[in-house]
């Protein structure tokens, strides 16, 4: 069975789906990434307020963006150090990318788009929770950059 047309409006949604997740990757691949911070042209990238306010470790995300950028910057070991889950997420981003991209060109969607993005969306979720508890797990230990 072929999967259902989909219409103007899922076209759409899935290009702006893919021209957003694209722009993330941009972002990622042009960061200069720091101890502290990630940084485009000078400018900091964002601050977790949950972070501020509670210890890093205590937030699943902190450190995402600083891995995100240096696993699509190829650093995996860095990536690992700032969020155990941030390679995973970088690939969940691009398979999503991959995915919204083939729905977004085509009045038939590929047969495989609709479960690459399941398993993406899934995948960076999953990514972000375990790497945190990772992260917990091994705070102590070199591995981890204290967030
Ligand atoms: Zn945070």
């Amino acid at each position: 069975m072929s999967p259902p047309c989909t219409g103007g409006a899922t076209r759409g949604r899935a290009a702006v789906q893919a021209v957003g997740l694209a722009a993330i990757l941009a972002a990622a691949a042009t960061a200069h990434v720091g101890a502290d911070a990630a940084r485009w042209f000078g400018v900091r990238g964002p601050r977790c307020l949950a972070g501020a306010c509670l210890d890093p470790i205590g937030c699943p995300a902190c450190g995402l963006v600083r891995s995100v950028a240096s696993a699509v910057q190829g650093d995996l070991a860095a990536a690992c150090r700032f969020h155990p889950g941030g390679a995973l997420c970088a690939a969940a981003l691009f398979a999503g990318f991959v995915a919204a991209a083939s729905r977004a060109g085509r009045r038939r969607p590929l047969p495989w788009s609709q479960p690459l993005a399941t398993v993406a969306r899934r995948a960076f979720v999953a990514a972000i929770v375990l790497g945190w508890l990772v992260r917990i797990a091994l705070h102590a230990t070199p591995l981890i950059h204290a967030p």
